[in-house]
């Protein structure tokens, strides 16, 4: 069996989102080392703050400031910190209850190794000498043997009102890994850049499969039979793109396609090139258009045959 393909794969997005009242004056307030929580109805004291009671469901708007030292109440060791977590040497993921609260929040202890960590063990927060309004003002929590220090929740309610409040961030998400397509469409991934496109029949009801997963997602059996399919076919369904994605280098608007391969019994999707995207039309018959050196076409283009009836692509819609 040919060796089976992985390669690095990364999603990476930034995700934008506004803060609300209570989120908007707890950021606010990190910039200014101040940590905010939001009181309940029954006098619990919530850190981080929320605009919910998660019990209740009743809206909360008390705040009150909390100490920026607490108790850790339980914790796991990081030994190997990846590509923008709190602090680049080893470190403990902690949950610490600030003096004044009665609920946790999830930071990083900077401790020297997991030996010195236990839950009990008093902490205050190492405020980020360069604050802007985000969780990372707290830079991590360290060590502390001392009293609770600063004002304790029970000292009274904060305005939560401080000048040029954050109003919303941008958190960006990110995921890498190694992907591995698997058997079948290493088969496929391997035929396709010989400019050849290969599905697989299923054993039981005979559909053919493109691009194979290497089982028939209807009977659940294992395919293994490779079929030819294409290299022309049918568009079933379509949609137009309005929007340009940043590293795409196509005009808008264009068209997106479900195309049915002559052959297949699975509709693959492709950008469709060469007819104005508002002539494009379910049953347009298409063939591929391959660039150098890509593995996938780069679009399918019109073949100047008749439409397919509606009838010979309806079970694949
Ligand atoms: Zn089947």
């Amino acid at each position: 069996m040919p060796e089976v393909l992985t390669a690095p794969l990364v999603v990476e997005f930034p995700f934008t989102r506004s803060l609300g009242p209570v989120q908007s004056a707890f950021l606010t307030g990190l910039r200014e080392r101040v940590v905010l929580g939001v009181r309940t109805g029954d006098h619990r004291v919530l850190v981080p703050p929320v605009e919910y009671d998660p019990v209740t469901a009743e809206e909360l708007h008390d705040l009150v400031e909390v100490a920026p030292t607490g108790t850790v109440t339980t914790w796991a060791w990081n030994p190997a910190p990846r590509r923008d977590q709190p602090l680049t040497t080893p470190f403990a993921w902690v949950l610490v209850r600030l003096d004044g609260a009665d609920t946790a929040l999830l930071h990083a202890l900077d401790a020297p190794g997991p030996d010195i960590v236990r839950t009990g063990m008093r902490v205050r927060i190492r405020w980020a000498d360069e604050r802007s309004g985000a969780i990372t003002d707290i830079a991590c929590f360290e060590p502390y043997d001392g009293d609770p220090a600063g004002r304790g929740a029970r000292s009274g309610g904060h305005t939560g009102r401080f000048a040029d409040p954050v109003t919303g961030i941008v958190a960006p998400a990110r995921l890498d890994y190694t992907y591995s397509p698997g058997r079948a469409q290493t088969a496929y991934l391997d035929a396709l850049s010989g400019h050849r496109v290969v599905g697989e029949r299923c054993p039981s009801c005979r559909k053919v499969y493109v691009p194979p997963r290497g089982a028939c997602p209807t009977c659940g059996v294992a395919t293994y039979e490779q079929v030819d399919v294409g290299p022309r076919g049918t568009v079933t369904t379509f949609c137009i793109v309005n929007i340009a994605a940043r590293n795409l280098d196509i005009e808008v608007p264009y068209v997106y396609a479900h195309i049915a391969l002559d052959g297949a019994d699975l509709a693959l999707h492709g950008r469709i090139g060469g007819i104005p995207y508002d002539q494009v039309r379910m049953g347009l018959r298409v063939e591929p258009v391959w660039t150098q050196g890509s593995r996938h076409p780069d679009h399918y283009r019109p073949t100047g045959e008749p439409d397919a009836d509606y009838d010979t692509y309806r079970e694949l819609l």
